[in-house]
C-alpha cells in the first residue's frame, strides 16, 4: 500500500479498521541486518510511505528540516547541495534509506548531529483511529517554533511514536548542524589486540569532554579487511577464520596494527588545531599508537565547501554513501546479515568484556568477528554484522544461533540491545521485565488505548495488540 498523502493514510486506516487488517508502517523498508520491509504477522500488509516524499521546509538560519517519511538521505543531501545552504545532515552508514524511519529507529551518524532521535524536533502522526497529532509547539496554531522547541505544553510525546507501533508518522522535524568552518578526518591506528581497554578509556574521556564530538568508531583489522576484500583469497574452510589466517592476512596486506578509529573533529581552523593536539597528546600514552588527521576548510567566496569530502571520510561531513555495503561480498557473493547491537557503558573494561564474549561465541559459531565499538558520549554500541552465506543452510542456522546465544546471555548479564532484528523482537522485549515486564505492560495499556482494533505493526518491538496477547498467551 504506497499513500500519497495524510488523507490516503486516514482512508487506509478506515478499510484496515473496519476488517481487522494488519498494517507494517514503513518509510522505505531498507532496514537492512533488522528485517528490511518484512511485517511480523502472516496477512499484514506493508504500509509503504515512500511515494509521500516532500521536504516541506528547510530553515537555513534555525538549522532544521521538516520531511515526510519517504524522504531519503540522497535526496537531503541533494536539495542542501542544489541550495547550496550551509547546512550539514547526518546519515548512518548505509545512506539508502529514509531520514524519518533511521531516526524513528534510533539510528546513528557521525557528526556532532549522529544520534538522530535527538535531532528530532516536532513531529506530526495519524494514531490508528485517524485523528492527525501535531506534537510539542505543532500544536499551536500559527506557531513558528514546531521545529524549533521541542517541549511545547504537557507531557513530551515525541518519543511515544520512536521503534514503536502506537502511530504513523507523517512529518517529522530534524535540527541540522550549521556548516562548521571546517573538518579534520581522523584516523588512528593501535597496535595490539590487548590495546583495546586502553583506547576504549581514552575515547570515552575525550567524547564525554567533547574534544572529540561526534560518534567515533572503533574495528578489529578483520571489520576493516572485511570492507575491501573476499575472505576466500585467504580462508575457505567452514569455520571462522582461526588467527593465523588474521595474522597472514596482516602481513599480506602489510598491516601493523590490529585497531582503526575514525572519527572526525569539527569548528573553526583554530579549533581544529587545538582539538587535533589533545587527541594527539591523550593517545600518546598508548605506546605505538599512531594518528593521522587531514583537514578540509571551507572555501570559496561564499564560504561553502568546494568539493564533497571524499570516500570514507564523507559520513563524518554527512554525505550518504554505500561503502558499508562492500562487507556483504566477504563472505560469499551475497551474503546475509543480522546486526547484533547491544549498548555497552563506555569504559574500557566494558568494551573488553563484551568483545571477549563475543568473540567466543562466534567463533564456535563459525563465524568471523567483526568487532566494532561506535563511541557516543556515555555509552559504546557494540555494531557486529554477523554475516553468513546466504545458500549455506548451516551458516545460516549458525548466524541465527549465535545471535540468539548472543542476546540471550549478554541479556542476563543487564547488556541489552538498542534495536532488535524482527525475529528477534520478543525475546529482547522479553528481557526488558523490571517489576513483572512493568515497561511492557505499560506499552500494552498505551497500545490498546491508541489502537484498539490492533492494526498498526503488530508485535514490534515485542508489543502486540490485546488480542493477540490472549491468542499468544493460548498457544503457549
Ligand atoms: P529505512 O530508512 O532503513 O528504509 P524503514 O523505512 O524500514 O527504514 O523504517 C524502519 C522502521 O521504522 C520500520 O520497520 C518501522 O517500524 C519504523 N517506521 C518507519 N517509518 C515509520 C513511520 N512513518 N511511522 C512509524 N514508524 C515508522
Amino acid at each position: 500500500m504506497l499513500p500519497k498523502s495524510v488523507e490516503e493514510v486516514q482512508a487506509v486506516l478506515a478499510v484496515a479498521n473496519q476488517h481487522g487488517i494488519p498494517l507494517w508502517t514503513v518509510s522505505t523498508g531498507r532496514n537492512l541486518g533488522y528485517g528490511g520491509a518484512a511485517p511480523r504477522v502472516n496477512g499484514a500488509i506493508v504500509l509503504d510511505m515512500q511515494r509521500m516524499n516532500r521536504i516541506l521546509e528547510v530553515d537555513e538560519e534555525h538549522g532544521y528540516a521538516l520531511v515526510e517519511p519517504g524522504v531519503r538521505f540522497l535526496d537531503l543531501y541533494g536539495y542542501l547541495r542544489e541550495h547550496r545552504l550551509k547546512l550539514w545532515m547526518s546519515a548512518p552508514s548505509l545512506g539508502w534509506g529514509s531520514v524519518v524511519g533511521n531516526a524513528l529507529e534510533r539510528g546513528i551518524g557521525y557528526t556532532p548531529y549522529g544520534d538522530h532521535a535527538a535531532q528530532i524536533c516536532g513531529l506530526e502522526v495519524v494514531l490508528a483511529t485517524g485523528d492527525v497529532v501535531r506534537t510539542g509547539m505543532g500544536a499551536l496554531p500559527g506557531a513558528n517554533t514546531w521545529q524549533i522547541y521541542k517541549g511545547g505544553y504537557g507531557p513530551s510525546l515525541d518519543g511515544l511514536f520512536l521503534q514503536s507501533n502506537f502511530g504513523i508518522v507523517t512529518k517529522l522535524g530534524l535540527w541540522l548542524m550549521p556548516q562548521p568552518g571546517g573538518l579534520t578526518s581522523c584516523v588512528a591506528h593501535f597496535q595490539r589486540e590487548s590495546d583495546l581497554e586502553a583506547a576504549i578509556d581514552v575515547l570515552a574521556s575525550l567524547r564525554r569532554r567533547e574534544i572529540i564530538q561526534s560518534n567515533a568508531q572503533m574495528g578489529n583489522v578483520v571489520r576493516e579487511v572485511a570492507h575491501r576484500y573476499s575472505r576466500s583469497r585467504w580462508y575457505d574452510g567452514p569455520d571462522a577464520m582461526p588467527d593465523e589466517v588474521i595474522e597472514k592476512i596482516r602481513q599480506d596486506l602489510g598491516i601493523g596494527w590490529w585497531w582503526t578509529l575514525r572519527f572526525g573533529l569539527y569548528g573553526d581552523e583554530e579549533l581544529l588545531d587545538a582539538r587535533f593536539r589533545i587527541v594527539q597528546r591523550a593517545f600518546s600514552s598508548i605506546p605505538g599508537a599512531e594518528i593521522t588527521g587531514h583537514k578540509h576548510l571551507a572555501s570559496g567566496s561564499d564560504g561553502l565547501y568546494a568539493c564533497e569530502v571524499e570516500g570514507p571520510a564523507g559520513r563524518l561531513a554527512g554525505v550518504p554513501g554505500l561503502f558499508a555495503l562492500n562487507a556483504l561480498r566477504f563472505r560469499g557473493d551475497d551474503c546475509g546479515h543480522l546486526d547484533f547491537s547491544p549498548i555497552v557503558a563506555s569504559s574500557g573494561r566494558e568494551a573488553v568484556r563484551v568483545y571477549e564474549f563475543v568473540k567466543a561465541q562466534a567463533r564456535e559459531h563459525g563465524i568471523d568477528y567483526l568487532a566494532g565499538f561506535t563511541a557516543s558520549e556515555r555509552h559504546l554500541t557494540h555494531v557486529f554484522p554477523i554475516l553468513y552465506e546466504k545458500r549455506d543452510a548451516e551458516q545460516t542456522s549458525n548466524a541465527a544461533a549465535l545471535l540468539d546465544t548472543l542476546i540471550t546471555e549478554l541479556g542476563k548479564q543487564g547488556i541489552g540491545e538498542y534495536r532488535a532484528h524482527l525475529a528477534f523482537m520478543d525475546l529482547i522485549g522479553d528481557q526488558y521485565s523490571f517489576n513483572k515486564h512493568a515497561l511492557r505492560r505499560l506499552n500494552e495499556t498505551l497500545k490498546d488505548a491508541l489502537d484498539p482494533n490492533g492494526i498498526l505493526s503488530p508485535g514490534k518491538q515485542g508489543i502486540w495488540p490485546a488480542a493477540s496477547r490472549r491468542q499468544r498467551a493460548g498457544t503457549r
